[in-house]
């Protein structure tokens, strides 16, 4: 029998096979982007690939024939903080089946970094719980408005059915309408409080600024909440910068602040108490402190108590009627003025001060006022006819007042195509167009007004709540010269008004970086 060297081709093709086919599946496992490990009964390491290198932070070469030291236990999932040098704490996933390594039983692993799913889970149920609490203090507070409009309709109902008995008695009749009068003034002012939260989160409320002598808006807000310091024989203490300081605010809404700061001042504090009230002007802003020495607030909820509907536990009692609604007003009224409203207290039983900071505008009224740049405009009256276009009709108003103050001529409409048929008979200098008109927008608006000749040269003022740099560019296109962004600056405005005027070419001329 002939005995040969070569192989049988049959077997070196299986071989061949073999070996590429185990390259292959080497290929598929080095590369899988999640870490796999093999790990000896003994809890020796005897494969790993560079996945696994990685999220281990060891070289592969290093980690096979190594410890494994981790817990490992066939059939579980386990997590693992990885030891990574730098850059946040990460942390993987590793699940374990038995498996086979050279004929032994072994256990294989497979890491998987889950840090970010963990992540976004943490915040998900961060979030989960903020609004289950918000629904919570929105469930508690429509049961305490409740209780607190039912509350003034008992004396209501009494004073009624009084007057139906005793009605020819002058005496009573005049004391029932007084006490019908204060409970249905006090629903109304939960319930003004009420509109202006939901007009303020929505945007809606505008404000009428004038300058207003600081002195009268706080003696308003100490007459306003007399009588519940002389109930509770507080001492309160005002002391204000001299008589000429006078500011650009809404004075209501100002003098609505104070007299929630004060009100709440005498409300958390007990009897016989001390509160003081400092205004000054310092730098370019006007501070007013409202300080007590009352009941305090905690470290913890300093800045909560300017949530809506946040009441801390401790104080309810005193609350008197109150909704957890008057700090939330105040913080955004003062912020619609520009300023802050802050909260500090040195912790419980040790008292509490309010900070209102406002940016100080001089005011034309102010004895030494610098002559207005109006005075000093081109057209010697300094007068111009100022069109405004918006459809808030608030909002319209209260601009109009503050542009008549200043002197000029003042149209409102609320529509775009009513603007282009008042240009005809009112031949605006300035007009100021909202961009978000409904029906005809104030792009549409302003490229109709350049293409006219009565109006090609007004000076263009739009007014919108988008101020990025794509909205500036959209402005300039359809011809505006200035882009405003609201709450407009109306020291600006007013500037614009006394100096400015549409320069033919100016808006193809500007670049974004001197276009405002
Ligand atoms: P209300 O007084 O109607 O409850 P506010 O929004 O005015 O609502 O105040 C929210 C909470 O802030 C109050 O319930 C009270 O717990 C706390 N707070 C406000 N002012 C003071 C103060 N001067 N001293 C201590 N706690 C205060």
């Amino acid at each position: 029998m002939e005995c040969s060297e070569t192989r049988d081709p049959s077997q070196k093709d299986v071989s061949e096979a073999l070996r590429a086919s185990e390259a292959r599946f080497r290929n598929i496992i080095e590369r899988n982007a999640d870490g796999i490990l093999v790990v000896s009964g003994d809890g020796n390491t005897l494969f790993a690939n560079q996945a696994a290198a990685n999220l281990l932070n060891r070289p592969a070469a290093e980690l096979v024939g190594s410890y494994f030291g981790l817990p490992i236990i066939a059939g579980e999932t386990t997590e693992i903080d990885l030891p990574l040098p730098r850059g946040p704490h990460r942390v993987a996933e590793m699940r374990v089946v038995e498996t086979e390594w050279e004929g032994k039983p072994a256990l294989l692993a497979s890491l998987r970094d889950v840090s970010d799913r963990k992540r976004l889970e943490d915040e998900l149920r961060q979030k989960i719980s903020e609004l289950a609490q918000a629904d919570r203090r929105k469930d508690e507070f429509l049961a305490m408005l409740a209780h607190e409009l039912r509350n003034p309709l008992a004396p209501i109902l009494s004073a009624v059915h009084l007057m139906r008995l005793k009605g020819d008695d002058p005496e009573i009749r005049a004391q029932m309408r007084d006490v019908v009068e204060e409970q249905v003034r006090c629903m109304a002012r939960l319930v003004d409080d009420l509109l202006d939260v939901s007009r303020i989160t929505r945007g809606k409320i505008a404000l009428r600024l004038e300058p207003t002598p600081i002195k009268s808006i706080v003696r308003r807000a100490v007459e306003t909440t007399r009588s519940l310091y002389q109930a509770k024989g507080h001492e309160l203490r005002v002391s204000l910068p001299g008589e000429s300081a006078v500011i650009w605010v809404d004075p209501l809404r100002l003098e609505q602040v104070l007299v929630n700061l004060l009100a709440n001042a005498a409300k958390y504090t007990d009897s016989g108490g001390r509160i003081e009230l400092h205004a000054n002007l310092v730098g370019g802003e006007v501070v007013i402190r409202v300080r007590d020495d009352g009941i305090g607030i905690s470290p913890e909820m300093l800045d909560h108590v300017f949530d809506l509907f946040t009441q801390v536990d401790d104080s309810l009692a005193r609350s008197q009627g109150g909704l957890g609604i008057g700090l939330t007003l105040a913080r955004n009224l003062v912020r619609l003025h520009g300023g802050v409203l802050s909260a500090s207290s040195e912790g419980l039983g040790r008292g509490s001060e309010f900070t209102i900071r406002l940016p100080h505008r001089r005011a034309e009224s102010e004895p030494d006022a610098q002559p207005s740049s109006r005075q000093k405009s081109q057209n010697g009256s300094g007068s111009r006819r100022v069109l405004i276009v918006d459809d808030n009709v608030a909002g319209a108003e209260s601009l109009r007042l503050i542009v008549k103050l200043w002197g000029h001529d003042c149209r409102v409409v609320h529509g775009g195509i009513e603007a282009l048929e008042v240009v005809g008979v009112f031949r605006p200098d300035v007009v100021v167009l909202d961009i978000g008109l409904p029906g005809m927008d104030g792009y549409a608006v302003a490229r109709s007004l350049r293409a006219s000749p009565l109006s090609r040269s007004v000076l263009l003022i739009a007014m919108t709540g988008y101020g990025r740099d794509e909205d500036k560019a959209r402005s300039r296109e359809a011809g505006f010269d200035r882009h405003l962004v609201k709450p407009i600056d109306l020291s600006e405005l007013e500037d614009l008004l006394s100096r400015g005027y549409h320069e033919p070419g100016a808006v193809d001329r500007a670049d974004d970086a001197d276009w405002p």
